[in-house]
């Protein structure tokens, strides 16, 4: 079976979740399959296997989890990218644009010094706006982002596209 079958099948779609109109993709299937949990992990990180990596920014919450993962094979530390008011030292915060409305996230100030090269780390990539604010959290603290990269794409919301317009390398796995 290729990567993207073993993953395709084990990913979920509630439909109407979490609002009416809404096909929502759940990764806690795939985590919860050994074998499908290590090869999106192997997959993701294989084109950056023997380059130096200092860390993987991941966004709460699968990308906690999928980050941490990612972190372990890279021998790279982990850095938490949050909703705002749950880091407990410095931080930079950043809104950035959801469906409907807008929203704040935060990174510790001390979390990435200037040109460490940081892999961004979710679960999937919609309209990009999420990922976007972490891009722009990173850098403000003078990362050199080497990639984002993501489980899912959901490519006709235009994510990847924002990314690359900032000049972030996407990597993503299913669409
Ligand atoms: P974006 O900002 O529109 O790209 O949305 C991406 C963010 O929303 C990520 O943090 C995802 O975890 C979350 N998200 C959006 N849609 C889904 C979905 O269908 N399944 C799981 N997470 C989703």
């Amino acid at each position: 079976q290729s990567v993207e079958d073993t993953l395709l099948t084990t990913i979920r779609t509630i439909p109407d979740y979490p609002k009416p109109g809404i096909l929502f993709r759940d990764i806690t299937t795939l985590l919860g399959n050994a074998r499908a949990f290590r090869r999106a992990v192997d997959e993701l990180v294989h084109p950056y296997a023997g380059s130096k990596i200092d860390k993987i920014a991941g966004i709460e919450a699968r990308g906690f989890i999928l980050g941490g993962a990612i972190a372990h094979q890279l021998s790279a530390g982990f850095v938490p990218i949050r909703k705002k008011g749950k880091l407990p030292h410095d931080t930079v915060r950043v809104a950035y644009s959801l469906e409907y409305g807008v929203d704040e996230m935060e990174m510790h100030r001390d979390a990435v010094s200037p040109g460490e090269k940081v892999i961004l780390v979710d679960d999937l990539i919609a309209t990009g706006g999420t990922a976007e604010g972490a891009v722009k959290l990173l850098r403000q603290m003078g990362a050199d982002i080497v990639a984002a990269c993501f489980v899912i794409d959901l490519p006709d919301l235009g994510g990847r596209k924002k990314l690359e317009a900032l000049d972030v390398d996407v990597r993503t796995l299913v669409a």
